[in-house]
């Protein structure tokens, strides 16, 4: 019995935490008395959780503000050095492995461009680990403070068991010929560090919703419009995953039916005719040689300089992008729909009108009315940050632990 409500104290010590820490993370910089009634906890209690972080080094106080006739009031916040993140991308050309401080301040980061093997499994694993090398080398970050390596990955991933931190992830990607490969085991075999593996379109839906132009909605869509397209559907403030996580595929669904070939092996797949990679062979004007990139920042220069092919795929692919959007309104009924991603960014601000008037002419009139149709606001470099947040969800829901804090420093249990 003493064990068990040892245990109990124990974890509700470790949620107040969590609720402070999250407030202050989210909030900061917050006085004591905004903290207690942020979390609806007692002053006493945010001043002994207050205490405990001050004490293991993961809160500072940050100055005053003048309270009404009183003492003035001590501002806390997060302390940006207490703890580090790896953020990875495993991107359709190359892979960015970025460190972060604990506020997301990139110190670090690391390009590296997928040779002539493509997604050859064992060399993106080898170019994810010399990534991780080279920027704890470069900044001498003590390893204690990591928290963790975030990976988003193109596909459906499975996390396979939770205790195995990571270790037993498998991920399946058809358009990169990745079936059930075990990234899990294969990155444990040269990083003891713990592993967060997820799709990257959900990574940075999340990221979005926090940081980004989902910040206060509960209900939101993310369309992601690269190289291919994907969706992450957040439902009631978290990512819509389905039964095998592979929910929110949109770049695979149907806008014509046997139409164009897919990089899926299927046909008339909505990514066959908006995907960057796509518009720019179907443009098929990019100079020789040019990176898809440079190839569609060539289509939108052509386009504005009025040439009538390059305006005619344009529009057309705003009209398709548009309609898909509308299914996403009457499938989803969502507040938001947020286009982000590296060819959103670059195609959104002349897609953008058009783009809302197709999903206006496609959508029901009801749930259309309701929803927003914006550019996110995260940069192209988004995706390393937003897999960054897995390992940094974990640290805010555990209320602050350290996996292996440096040696002196006060544990946060
Ligand atoms: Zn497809």
């Amino acid at each position: 019995m003493a064990q068990r409500s040892g245990q109990t104290v124990r974890d509700l010590r470790r949620s107040s935490r969590s609720a402070v820490l999250q407030r202050l993370y989210f909030g900061g910089p917050l006085s004591r008395q905004e903290l207690a009634e942020g979390t609806g906890l007692s002053a006493a209690s945010v001043s002994n959780v207050v205490g405990e972080l001050l004490a293991a080094g993961a809160a500072e106080e940050c100055g005053s503000v003048d309270s009404d006739g009183g003492r003035p009031r001590i501002l806390l916040r997060v302390r940006p050095g207490h703890a580090h993140l790896v953020g990875v991308d495993v991107g359709e050309t190359q892979v960015r492995v970025a460190l972060f401080d604990l506020t997301l301040t990139e110190l670090a980061a690391s390009d590296q461009p997928l040779s002539d093997h493509g997604h050859d499994v064992g060399h993106v694993v080898e170019l994810i680990l010399t990534g991780i090398d080279s920027v704890l080398t470069s900044t001498g970050v003590d390893r204690g403070t990591l928290l963790g390596v975030g990976v988003g990955v193109p596909g459906i991933v499975e996390q396979g068991d939770p205790a195995s931190k990571g270790e037993g992830v498998v991920v399946h990607c058809q358009t990169i010929d990745w079936d059930a490969v075990p990234l899990g085991r294969l990155l444990r075999a040269g990083t003891d560090l713990p592993l967060y593996v997820d799709n990257g379109a959900k990574t940075l839906g999340q990221a979005e919703m926090w940081f980004g132009a989902g910040r206060g909605a509960r209900h939101a869509v993310v369309a992601l419009f690269g190289s291919g397209v994907g969706a992450c559907v957040i439902a009631n403030g978290v990512p819509y995953r389905g039964a095998t996580s592979s929910a929110g595929e949109w770049g695979h669904t149907k806008v014509h039916v046997g139409g164009r070939l897919c990089r899926c092996g299927s046909r008339g797949c909505l990514e066959a005719y908006v995907g960057a990679e796509a518009l720019v062979e179907r443009w098929g004007r990019a100079p020789a040689g040019s990176s898809e990139k440079e190839g569609l920042a060539a289509l939108l220069a052509a386009a504005e300089a009025g040439e009538d092919g390059a305006v005619a795929l344009l529009a057309e692919a705003a009209e398709y992008f548009g309609a898909a959007i509308a299914d996403l309104i009457n499938l989803f009924d969502p507040e938001r729909i947020l286009i982000g991603g590296w060819a959103g960014l670059v195609l959104g601000p002349r897609l953008l009108p058009a783009i809302r008037k197709a999903a206006t002419a496609y959508a029901l009139r009801f749930p259309r009315a309701r929803t927003s149709i914006n550019l996110g606001q995260l940069g192209p470099d988004a995706v390393t940050l937003s897999a960054a947040t897995l390992p940094l969800w974990h640290f805010l829901e555990s209320g602050g632990a350290l996996t292996r804090p440096p040696a002196g420093q006060p544990v946060l249990a």
